[in-house]
């Protein structure tokens, strides 16, 4: 641990290191975390040792512990990820326990999640919720058959499709619609931290200052073709635009438009009810 400390600090806050060392105790030493921490001295192998070191030298260059170990939790999942899909994070966790909440007493639901990376919303919510029927779809290959292996891995019957929502249409309609799209502005992109910047898919994270809703503007396009009557939006977003969407969604005839904000009290999420279909608005 101490060398780990020593190695890291400037690069990350300490009791992020802390974390991060004792999750590589817990893989490399194949030990359970409380294990660990009541046998703190126990030694290391020499193989164990060097797997260690690797682990900390890659770190040093900022990369992230998830794309280390190839895999991250989300919830109670555990999930494969690359440098293809964004490493799920907390707030993601919370939009989907989230709409739990909202949707666990309906079944046979179509579910539709437009950006779906590693998958982790889908597989998450069908865990919760297997009553109903999910898709999920992204623009690119590389992430669609990273999506498949995870859902391979849960023995899920989740649909995966690669499409783009900036060039495709949707096909089918659906009861919930959920997006956490690229809403981080480029000009934001200075405030981020290296391990993100350097390491995660900028397809993912980053819109233009200039074009700061793009994927929100299509999403509801689609979505109010594509929900039923009655039909749920889930959205994740930046915390400025949380006006700016409201008076969106209001303009395309969404209503019950609500704005939440996450663990860190900032504005985080968004959701609406399509309650009817206006053919031109
Ligand atoms: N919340 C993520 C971050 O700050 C961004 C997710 C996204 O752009 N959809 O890194």
């Amino acid at each position: 641990m101490a060398f780990a400390l020593e190695e890291l600090s400037g690069i990350y806050p300490e009791e992020e290191i802390r974390a991060i060392t004792l999750w590589l105790f817990e893989e490399f030493l194949e030990v359970e975390r409380v294990d660990y921490q009541l046998n703190i001295d126990k030694g290391m192998s020499e193989s164990e040792l060097l797997k260690f070191n690797f682990a900390i030298k890659d770190l040093k260059k900022g990369k992230p512990i998830q794309h280390i170990l190839g895999y991250t939790w989300f919830l109670d999942l555990k999930l494969q990820v690359n440098e293809h899909t964004l490493i799920p994070r907390p707030e993601t966790e919370e939009l989907v326990q989230y709409i739990i909440s909202q949707e666990e007493s309906n079944s046979a639901l179509k579910i539709l999640d437009i950006g779906t990376g590693s998958a982790c919303i889908p597989l998450a919510l069908e865990k919760a919720m297997p009553q109903n029927e999910y898709y999920g779809i992204d623009f690119k290959s590389e992430i669609i058959e990273l999506a498949y292996k995870n859902s391979q891995a849960q023995n899920s019957n989740i649909n995966l499709i690669q499409l783009d929502i900036l060039k495709e249409e949707l096909s089918g309609d659906y009861d919930v619609i959920i997006s956490n799209p690229p809403y981080v502005l480029e000009s934001e992109k200075k405030e981020m931290h290296k391990n993100v910047v350097d390491f995660e898919p900028e397809s993912a994270l980053y819109v233009k200052d200039s074009d700061p809703l793009l994927f929100y503007e299509k999403i509801i396009l689609q979505a109010k073709k594509h929900l039923n009557i009655n039909g749920r939006l889930y959205l994740e977003i930046n915390e400025r635009y949380g006006n700016e969407l409201s008076e969106l969604l209001n303009k395309h005839g969404f209503e019950s438009i609500k704005i939440l904000n996450d663990f860190r009290g900032r504005i985080r999420f968004c959701t609406a009810f399509l309650r009817q279909k206006k053919s031109s608005v």
